[in-house]
């Protein structure tokens, strides 16, 4: 597909700004360009049909099952969209007078009380725009908690080596030293290892709970406590809200600070159908250092996005809150477990489960034996669902189990979607066993067929480049 600026032929752009027809103003000339910007001329038609067509080639969870594991790519109810799109919403300017946008500030303390309720946090803010900003965020707040209290060497995070690469990313982000515990074989987090890691350096532990092999871990109350005795603070990864929500909290399990997915788990959309929102919550102790929105507070961590985070997201998270209610909430979060475990076993006949027995919203397969035995690989079988239509599950994630895909049902999909997708998993199986060679030529359908993911992670090409085309 040809770039806008291979489409471009000058003349052909729409003018539609008259003239000007007041006094003109000159920008001293620093400020002015040399040359006119090299911006694309080309017709609002062919401009509309050029977005169409991308459109066409990107996959969402309006297109088909969507099983990413960790980011639970449910259904968006379109209910959510109406209310972001009342006027009373969108033509508002956040610096307006307080008092003109008193039910947008409704909007954001009623999300905040619906999201301390929800997780057993005190406090909340809304302004971090992902779940990895989030969880930046709330780190600081636990790095700034040390610090007021004169601690100045606990500089320590602990993170089980299951954990999503986003959490010792956060630490290290944050100044802090991150130490990476092994996991028991059957995937929870190692007691003794806890034990021997924590010391009086130990800022914190980050962990979610289910891990990122979709499972609960039951020691998570002695856990905490491990943490704590040793003077450091329980960070959670809310992105695995949604098996729990309405059901148990992160707070009762002895979590000060938190963040939620807004996009994963309060179904507002991900990716390039955002912007993302990471809310975070703490309990009271950490409140006075959450970051500030408009006016600047005496012992806040700092400031981490401009004015309110993304309101109409926000407003989006609260539609979803408010139609599920207080019994759809825990109803949904069972439903979500159900189809995972109905999915699982299914997919058991074929696929070896990393972690066999009951899981709770996820869980992961391992083709290790296959890529050893029989030459095929968790890439090859990702490859080969997109030819039937199945966005795949997350792959090689987590780190720990070799040949991983994780897949996440969610519990908007119906049960005949499930077992419709179960049989093109089954199906693919058989084949790839049949013919491992075949597979090396999947995906046939897409309009990319198979990049070189090495050559592609190397040497991006990320931009344009105006010379290479003259170049032909
Ligand atoms: C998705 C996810 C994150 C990061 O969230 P983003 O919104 O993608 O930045 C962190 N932890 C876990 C376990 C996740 O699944």
């Amino acid at each position: 597909m040809k770039l806008l600026f291979e489409k471009s032929k000058p003349g052909t752009g729409n003018q539609y700004i008259p003239a000007c027809d007041t006094p003109e103003y000159a920008l001293d000339a620093s400020f002015l360009r040399e040359e006119e910007a090299a911006l694309p001329e080309i017709s609002e038609n062919d401009l509309s049909r050029h977005y169409s067509a991308l459109e066409k080639r990107s996959y969402g969870v309006n297109d088909g099952f969507y099983p990413l594991g960790s980011c639970t790519m449910k259904y968006n109810p379109k209910i959510n969209e109406a209310a972001a799109a009342l006027e009373g919403f969108t033509d508002i300017h956040p610096l307006q007078p307080a008092d003109t946008v008193s039910g947008c500030r409704k909007v954001l303390d009623m999300t905040k009380q619906y999201l301390c309720t929800i997780t057993g946090m005190d406090a909340m803010t809304l302004a971090p725009a992902a779940g990895a900003h989030g969880e930046f965020t709330g780190m600081m707040l636990i790095r700034k908690y040390h610090e007021m209290r004169g601690d100045m060497k606990r500089r320590k995070v602990i993170v089980p080596d299951s954990s999503h690469g986003t959490n010792p990313a956060t630490g290290t982000m944050n100044g802090m030293k991150v130490v990476s515990i092994p996991s028991t074989p059957e995937g929870y987090v190692d007691l003794e290892k806890l034990r021997q890691a924590v010391d009086d350096e130990t800022a914190g532990l980050m962990l979610t709970n289910p891990n990122t092999l979709g499972l609960f871990d039951r020691n998570i109350c002695e856990i905490t406590k491990i943490v704590h005795e040793a003077g450091g603070l329980c960070y959670y990864d809310g992105a695995n809200m949604n098996p729990i929500m309405g059901i148990v909290r992160p707070g009762d399990m002895g979590f000060d600070c938190i963040h939620l997915n807004l996009h994963k788990t309060f179904s507002t959309p991900h990716g390039g159908g955002g912007p993302g929102a990471g809310a975070v919550g703490c309990k009271q102790f950490l409140a006075e250092y959450l970051p500030w929105d408009l006016e600047e507070t005496e012992n806040s961590c700092g400031k981490v996005r401009s004015y309110h985070g993304s309101f109409l997201v926000i407003v989006k998270a609260l539609a979803y809150i408010l139609s599920l209610g207080k019994e759809g909430i825990p109803a949904s979060a069972a439903a979500s477990v159900l189809n995972a475990n109905y999915f699982k076993a299914l997919l058991s006949e074929k696929y070896t489960m990393a972690n066999p027995g009951f899981c709770m919203h996820e869980f992961v397969m391992t083709l290790e034996k296959e890529h050893k035995e029989h030459g095929f690989s968790a890439l090859d079988i990702a490859k080969g669902l997109l030819d039937n239509g199945i966005h795949p599950p997350t792959m090689y994630f987590p780190l720990i189990v070799h040949e991983a895909l994780m897949a996440e049902p969610t519990e908007t999909e119906s049960r005949q979607t499930l077992e419709e997708a179960a049989k093109i998993f089954l199906d693919l199986y058989d084949e790839a066993m049949k013919d491992p060679e075949s597979m090396q030529h999947r995906p046939q359908s897409t309009v990319i067929g198979r990049p070189d993911e090495v050559l592609a992670a190397r040497k991006p090409v990320l931009r344009w480049k105006k010379e290479e085309k003259d170049e032909g």
